[in-house]
Formats: structure tokens, C-alpha cells, sequence
């Protein structure tokens, strides 16, 4: 039977979903064009790769150890799982992705190593409850707290200071805990902080960080970076258990050069960045919208009558729906344009019936 050759998608797709529905930037396509010549060495023994770990060690200002896996929920559970026995436990908010949308990945590569998740305001873990979760018991009978992990950017779209990084890492590391950071958004962490990203890691006391490229424009594909190079020992044999060596490597790695070179990473993170600083500005304008938390990364989180909800996706649009009835999440993303944002903000005063006066 013959396949009908219709679009895939219409030509007008309105979504603010996320940034992993946006396609593959030019720096990185290009990348990925110049290292498909010839033949090149496979499992990432080859040139391309070595560039890419010097580039991200380059980057970090340090000699920090790089793998290469394909997505960040392989990244943060072979992390963790690297970091813990089976019996011990890693402390993360709530709202984790690692607790929340991994499908349990970090305890199964882990063998078993408990997630404790806690909470805190606006996405960021609250020092006191982790200190009580370390402190609760010491008996065999509790998982023993092993790692802090932390998000950066959050999942609510704010991000953690270097002060408040460093002073998670002091706690973390009284306590004989590691600290990894789930970086799928790190590049807008950098970008709203205007800071280098060594400041916001290992100065900061961090351990290992899973560096995101999807989302930033990347077709596929997240660094692991492990700043204390001990912990990394025998990493490699985890990613290839775990289905996550790849044998074509440098299409994984090669975007890493070119995303990094010229500065691509931040200028796309940057953009994603303003696009949501805009909508927030635009949505702020509208009555019966409420701004969920600060906006410091590239999201904008809502709280909006159920009503309109209803009839802004029922207009088309596609976004996510958060805590509580009536959230919603706008993500923006390199390719996300001025007019698009513009168009929503059109859209969601439309749905809610005017601006304020
Ligand atoms: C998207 C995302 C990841 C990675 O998810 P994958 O779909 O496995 O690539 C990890 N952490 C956070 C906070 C994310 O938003």
C-alpha cells in the first residue's frame, strides 16, 4: 500500500510547548555537514570527538572528563548511577525531572538507589528540607544520602545563584554528599546569570553537570562533564550497558565544536531567553493572567481561568499544562520568533478578554 505523501506537519504549527519542538540550528546542522566526510573512526575514537570534549573543556576553564549520550535522562541517571550504590539516595526537589519524567531511569541504572525528593519555592530546593533529609536518620534502615541534584536552569524556569549554588554544595558536602547538576538548560542558566559557566559549577563546588545540547538547537544528544575526573572512572562501560555509546560518534560530538566555536550555545540561549522576557512583558498586560514565578530563564508560567485555557488550545495552540488547574507553560526556544510571541500574546488576550487598564 502506497504511503499518501502529505505534509507532515501543517505549515502553521502555533506552539510554545517546548524547546525540543524546535528543529536543528544551523551551526550545529553545519557541524554535522562537515563531519560527514569520508570514513572516521567509530565509538567516538575519532578527531571530532576529541575537539568536542577539548571545547567543552575549554568552555568550563578546567580539565574536566566529557562523554556523550544521547538524551538527558540517560545523562542524568548514568550520572547518578556513577556517583551511588544501590542502598544509597539522591536528594532533589519535587519537581525534578529526575523524580518526575524519567520513568524511574535513575533507580534502575542505579540498581535501586532511592530518589528523596523535597520542596522548595519557586523550583529551587529549600536548604532546610534537604539538611533534614540528610539529618532524619543515620540508621541502616534509610537509604543513605549520597548526592544534592539540582537543576539549572529550574523546571519553573528560574535559576539557582552562585551563592546559592555554593552554599547547596557547603551543606552537600558536610554531609559527605556529591553534587550533580541536571543542565538540560544550562546554557540559558549561563546566559541570565551573565557569568562563566566554571563560575556556576565546579568554583561553585559542583561535581558533575549534565550539559544539555537538544534543547539548545542540537539534533540529538547531551555531555556528560565530570569536573572531579575520579568519579568518572569507568563511566564508559556504563553509557555502552546502557545503549548509550554511539558508534557514529561525531554526530553527536562534531555539533558540540560547532555550536561551541562561535558561539552559537549562548546566542541561541540568549534568544530564547529575550523571546520569553517579551511574552512575559506582553502576558503581564492581560487581565486574568497571573505570572507564576520569575521569569529567568526561557518560560513563562501562567495561571489563567480554565476557560481560556480551553479556548486557546481550542484556537490551535500547544503548550503544556502545569501544577494546578488553569497553568500553563509557554517554553521558547531558538527558533522561536518575535512575531510568534506576539501572535500568542494575541491569542491568550483574545482567550482571557482584554488587557488591564
Ligand atoms: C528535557 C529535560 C531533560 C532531558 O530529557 P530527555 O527527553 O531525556 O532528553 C532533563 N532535565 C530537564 C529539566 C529537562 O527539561
Amino acid at each position: 500500500m502506497a504511503v499518501p505523501d502529505l505534509p507532515i506537519q501543517p505549515r502553521t504549527f502555533n506552539q510554545f510547548a517546548s524547546d525540543n519542538y524546535a528543529g536543528v540550528c544551523p551551526e550545529a546542522w553545519q557541524a554535522m555537514e562537515e563531519a560527514n566526510h569520508g570514513f572516521v573512526s567509530s565509538y567516538g575514537d575519532d578527531l571530532w570527538t576529541e575537539r568536542a570534549c577539548e571545547s567543552i573543556r575549554q568552555l568550563f576553564e578546567t580539565d574536566c572528563q566529557v562523554f556523550f549520550v544521547f538524551n538527558g535522562t540517560a545523562a542524568n541517571s548514568l550520572a547518578l548511577a556513577a556517583l551511588c550504590r544501590s542502598y544509597h539516595s539522591v536528594i532533589c526537589h519535587d519537581l525534578a525531572h529526575v523524580e518526575t519524567d524519567e520513568c524511574g531511569a535513575p533507580e534502575f541504572f542505579s540498581n535501586g538507589t532511592k530518589i528523596l525528593h523535597i520542596q522548595g519555592q519557586e523550583g529551587k530546593l529549600d536548604l532546610s528540607e534537604v539538611e533534614r533529609a540528610i539529618t532524619r536518620r543515620s540508621d541502616i534502615h534509610y537509604p543513605r544520602p549520597r548526592v544534592l541534584s539540582l537543576t539549572q536552569a529550574t523546571e519553573v524556569g528560574t535559576v539557582y545563584t552562585p551563592d546559592e549554588i555554593r552554599t547547596a554544595s557547603e551543606l552537600a558536602s558536610r554531609y559527605g554528599l556529591k553534587v550533580q547538576v541536571d543542565g538540560a538548560r544550562f546554557a540559558n542558566a549561563v546566559v541570565s546569570l551573565d557569568l562563566s559557566p566554571a563560575d556556576i559549577t565546579w568554583r561553585a563546588g559542583v561535581d558533575v553537570l549534565c550539559l544539555g545540547g537538544a534543547k539548545n538547537g542540537m539534533a540529538v544528544g547531551e555531555a556528560v562533564v565530570f569536573f572531579d575526573r575520579e568519579l568518572a572512572s569507568e563511566f564508559e562501560y556504563r553509557c555502552k550497558q546502557a545503549g548509550q555509546l554511539a558508534s557514529k560518534m561525531r554526530f553527536i560530538s562534531a555539533p558540540w565544536i560547532g555550536m561551541l566555536k562561535g558561539g552559537a550555545w549562548l546566542k541561541n540561549a540568549r534568544h530564547a531567553n529575550d523571546c520569553a522576557a517579551l511574552l512575559e512583558r506582553e502576558l503581564a498586560e492581560i487581565i486574568g493572567v497571573r505570572i507564576m514565578y520569575p521569569r529567568q530563564a526561557n518560560s513563562v508560567f501562567v495561571e489563567m481561568p480554565e476557560v481560556s485555557v480551553n479556548r486557546l488550545r481550542a484556537a490551535g495552540w500547544h503548550f503544556y499544562s502545569f501544577i494546578g488547574s488553569g497553568g500553563a507553560r509557554f517554553m521558547c526556544s531558538w527558533q522561536t520568533t518575535r512575531e510568534d510571541v506576539f501572535q500568542l500574546a494575541e491569542a491568550v488576550r483574545t482567550a482571557c478578554g482584554g488587557d488591564r487598564n
